[in-house]
């Protein structure tokens, strides 16, 4: 197949790109290295597959035959969105409508990386994706979750109107060997700091509770989506459920680190609960996550070590 990985030099985007050339397909990176890096990639390219700088809000100049679309391009660490409101709400829009553009002329497989912001703060528990949400459309995290409502809609539209191969993901909390450690995410935030022996920074009580999926699970899940005929949308996410404190506590423990807390205002809209009900998944794609939150923290707390070593 030939692939096009829109997002494809981000985190989760350069993870795929090796996971579908590893299998022997074509790689097409899309991206605009605006959060995604060279770095990420720079196997790939020597590997002979293909990089196209591009914005897809502005533009997607991919050529010839397609097989499958995924549209993985957005800033995704809130610091990162909430500087660029108006190119976060740009991707998810233009960006997509273009995406599904070159899905239709090929006749590709297109998918969507969704998001569990689309569920905003929720007032339901697990999340499971008969769940509207309970998104604030004016805050400051709207730009994001908003643009990826609108992506949704626009998605389901091509599927119905265009008869688009379209299937929607929705993407809860990932972390993983190249994390940005500079992305202002808690796990980036945490190992980052207790490697440094800083004060690890608890937004509010550190009450508030996420879930958080390894990178390789996560790819999984998209690629066995990628090849199921399945319209979604489909959460993929661990259930491992826990609260900034334990993680915080976890980090300290696996990095060995002596670092205290140090708390720090709450984010506007942050919200209090986070956890994918994952039954779909589990029935419509056989797909369930399998690395422990411990194991997963310890192979990125060996990337953060090598990063800086290579760095100093
Ligand atoms: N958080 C924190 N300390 C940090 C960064 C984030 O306590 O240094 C909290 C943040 O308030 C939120 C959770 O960790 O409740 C996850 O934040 P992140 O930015 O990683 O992603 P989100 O799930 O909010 O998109």
């Amino acid at each position: 197949m030939r692939v096009v990985i829109a997002g494809g030099a981000g985190f989760l985007g350069s993870h795929l790109a090796d996971a579908y050339a590893a299998e022997g397909h074509d790689v097409v990176i899309v991206d605009d290295l605006s959060s995604g890096s060279l770095a990420n990639i720079s196997q790939l390219l020597a590997a002979g597959h293909e990089f196209c700088e591009a914005d897809v809000s502005k533009e997607v100049p991919v050529e010839g035959h397609v097989d499958l679309v995924f549209n993985l391009a957005s800033p995704a660490s809130p610091p990162f969105y909430l500087e660029r409101p108006l190119e976060t709400l740009a991707v998810g829009s233009e960006g997509t409508r273009r995406l599904l553009e070159l899905a239709e002329q090929s006749g590709a497989r297109f998918v969507h990386a969704s998001t569990s912001e689309v569920y905003g703060d929720p007032t339901v528990h697990p999340q499971p994706e008969s769940y509207w949400g309970n998104v604030n459309p004016v805050g400051p995290r709207s730009v994001y979750d908003e643009a990826k409502r609108f992506a949704e809609a626009l998605t389901v539209a091509y599927g119905q109107q265009r008869n688009v191969r379209v299937g929607l993901v929705r993407i809860f909390n990932t972390y993983g060997p190249r994390l940005d450690p500079g992305d202002g995410r808690v796990v980036s935030n945490f190992v980052r700091q207790a490697l440094a022996g800083e004060p690890l920074t608890v937004y509010g009580t550190g009450e508030q509770t996420r879930s958080l999926c390894y990178v390789s699970d996560l790819v999984d899940g998209l690629m066995k989506m990628a090849a199921s005929t399945e319209r979604g949308p489909i959460n993929l996410g661990n259930p491992d459920e826990r609260t900034m404190l334990e993680l915080a506590a976890l980090v300290l423990e696996v990095t060995g680190s002596s670092s205290n807390i140090a708390f720090a205002p709450l984010p506007t809209d942050d919200p209090t609960r986070r956890c994918p009900d994952i039954t779909l998944a589990t029935e419509l794609l056989s797909w369930k996550p399998t690395v422990s939150l411990r194991d997963g923290l310890m192979h990125l707390v060996e990337y953060f070590s090598s990063e800086s070593l290579t760095k100093e």
